[in-house]
Parts: structure tokens; C-alpha cells; sequence
């Protein structure tokens, strides 16, 4: 079996597409949505997944505010940073880029961040939503990319079973919850760095979905024959014969795609998914203001 491709790219250009109307809607009402993104410090990754961000809002009509703080710049420096971005109403979405530095607390400082401009859906107030299966929730962007790209690719998610491998607050545990959560319907497993018999687990699972952050951890003899295998997984890999000095490799062993159904690519599978699903929350927060 050689698996299709879940083409995060084509998937995420639909999802663009689709926001197009809504953003005009806005932009009539006197809305033009607004994302402010905030990054400190000077690692390298961070700075090309905001650069990607921005080119998003960009190509999308979005308005996008930028705003770096230097890696020595105090916690209470951010804090007055997200104080100032609750309250101005011309913007609807913050994002904080992660990793922040060691001496500033990330939890604490999503814990200030406005729910209703959360567009990360992490704070306690929109994973609480999560968990109750409401509307009102602004979802963490990568699990919803992932739902939306199997609903995209028409893949059935209910009565089958998934393991997610990783538990993060951003990523494994709300992709556990939307995968168990009525309509999706999957019976779900959750597994992090002490489950034992992770390969076994693996090999139980009709939907795969590696969030770990360890290239190539997942290997083709631990995958079910036909199964559906999503590597959220960005791991830079020094690679001397590339221009760039490094290579981006997933969580999951490429050969994997010889015995899945499904596999998504890295770059290009959940990558993508995970800006279109911020754009989209960044949307849904501007059109709430309409409301307001
Ligand atoms: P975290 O480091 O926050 O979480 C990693 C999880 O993996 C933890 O729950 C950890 O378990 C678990 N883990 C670590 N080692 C093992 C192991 N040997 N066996 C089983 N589980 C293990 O990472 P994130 O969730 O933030 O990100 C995971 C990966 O996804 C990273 O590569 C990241 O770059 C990528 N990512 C990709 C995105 C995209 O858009 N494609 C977006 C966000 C992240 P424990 O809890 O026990 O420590």
C-alpha cells in the first residue's frame, strides 16, 4: 500500500477561500480584523512561523500588527504589552509566540491575555469551552487544522480508534478531546513519555496523530496496516548539503507511507493547517465584535 497525501496546503488555500466572504462581511461593518503578534527574543524558528503568520493575514486582508521585545525584556513588560492589546478595540486576536524566554512564566501570561482575543485558544477559558463541546470556543489552532484537514479528505474519524502521542496543553490534549468529542466520535488514547509499550499502542491505532518533537521516534513497524498517520511533529535536523544548514523532519518515519492509507507530509501537511486555523479564529473573533 503506498498512502495518499494529506495535502495540508490545498486543504489550508480552501479554508482561505472560505474566509474571503466573511472578511469582506467584516470589512463592511467598519470590522477589519486585526492580529497582533507578539515575539520576543531572536530564535530563528519562531521568527519564520510569525514571518508565515503574517504573510496569511496579509494575503488575506487581515490586518497584522508586529511586536518584538528583545530576549532581556522583563515579564512585566509583556504583561503591560497584552494589558494594552485587551484593550484597544481595533484589535481582535493576540498571539504570543512560543517559546518565550525561561525567566518569563507562559502560563501566567496567557492567563492575562483577553478570552474573547485569545486566537491561540489556550487560555483556561477557551480550553474549558473546549472540553464542553461549545461554539463559543476559540480552539487551539493545530488539533482544529488536523479535524478540519480528516473532515476535508472525507476521512471517518467515528468508532475508530486513535492514539495521540504527546499530551501538550497546545497540541496532544485538545487533539485528544476533539478526536473523543461527539460528532468525531473516535475512542481515544493518549500517550507521553512514560506510557510503556508505546509501540503496541501504536499499533492498535486506526488514526495516529505524533505530537512528540523527536524526529523519526515513531518507526513503520509500529503503524497499523492502513492506517491514518498525522506527524505534527517540526523537528530541525542539521543537514550540511542544505542551503539553509538544516532540514525539517516530522515525528514519523517517512517509510511509514509504504503501509498507511493516509499520511500528511512535513513541511506542508499540518504546518499550513495550523496558520489557516488561526486566520480563521482570528475571523471568528472580529465578527464577534459585531456583536459586541
Ligand atoms: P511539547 O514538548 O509541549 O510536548 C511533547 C509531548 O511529547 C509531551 O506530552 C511529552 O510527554 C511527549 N513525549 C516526549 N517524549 C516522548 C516519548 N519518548 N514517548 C512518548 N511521548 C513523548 O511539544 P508540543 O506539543 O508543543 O509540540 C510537539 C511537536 O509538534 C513539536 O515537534 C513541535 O515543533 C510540533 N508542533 C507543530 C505544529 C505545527 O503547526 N505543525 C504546531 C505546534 C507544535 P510528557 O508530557 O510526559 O513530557
Amino acid at each position: 500500500m503506498v498512502a495518499s497525501v494529506l495535502d495540508g496546503k490545498a486543504c489550508a488555500s480552501s479554508v482561505e477561500e472560505s474566509l474571503s466572504p466573511r472578511i469582506d462581511n467584516c470589512i463592511k461593518s467598519g470590522i477589519t480584523p486585526h492580529l497582533a503578534v507578539v515575539i520576543v527574543g531572536d530564535d530563528p524558528a519562531s521568527h519564520v512561523y510569525v514571518n508565515a503568520k503574517i504573510r496569511a493575514c496579509n494575503r488575506l486582508r487581515i490586518k497584522s500588527s508586529h511586536i518584538q521585545l528583545p530576549e532581556s525584556a522583563l515579564e512585566i513588560e509583556l504583561r503591560e504589552v497584552i494589558e494594552n492589546l485587551n484593550h484597544d478595540v481595533e484589535v481582535h486576536g493576540i498571539l504570543i509566540q512560543s517559546p518565550l524566554p525561561n525567566h518569563m512564566n507562559e502560563e501566567a501570561l496567557t492567563d492575562l491575555i483577553d478570552p474573547r482575543k485569545d486566537v491561540d485558544g489556550f487560555h483556561p477559558v477557551n480550553l474549558g469551552r473546549l472540553v464542553q463541546s461549545r461554539q463559543d470556543s476559540l480552539i487551539p489552532c493545530t488539533p482544529n487544522g488536523v479535524m478540519r484537514l480528516l473532515d476535508w479528505a472525507k476521512i471517518p474519524t467515528a468508532g475508530k480508534t486513535a492514539l495521540v502521542v504527546g499530551r501538550s496543553r497546545n497540541v496532544g490534549m485538545p487533539m485528544a478531546i476533539l478526536l473523543a468529542s461527539r460528532g468525531a466520535d473516535a475512542t481515544v488514547t493518549i500517550a507521553h513519555s512514560r506510557t510503556s509499550e508505546i509501540k503496541a499502542q501504536c499499533q492498535q491505532a486506526d488514526i495516529l496523530v505524533a505530537a512528540v518533537g523527536r524526529p523519526n521516534m515513531i518507526k513503520k513497524s509500529w503503524i497499523k496496516s492502513g492506517a491514518v498517520v498525522i506527524d505534527v511533529g517540526i523537528n530541525r535536523v542539521d543537514d550540511a548539503s542544505d542551503s539553509r544548514g538544516y532540514v525539517l523532519i516530522g515525528d514519523v518515519e517517512k517509510s511509514t507511507s509504504e503501509i498507511a492509507s493516509w499520511i500528511t507530509p512535513v513541511p506542508g501537511g499540518v504546518g499550513p493547517m495550523t496558520v489557516a486555523m488561526l486566520m480563521e479564529n482570528t475571523v471568528k473573533a472580529a465578527e464577534s465584535k459585531i456583536q459586541w
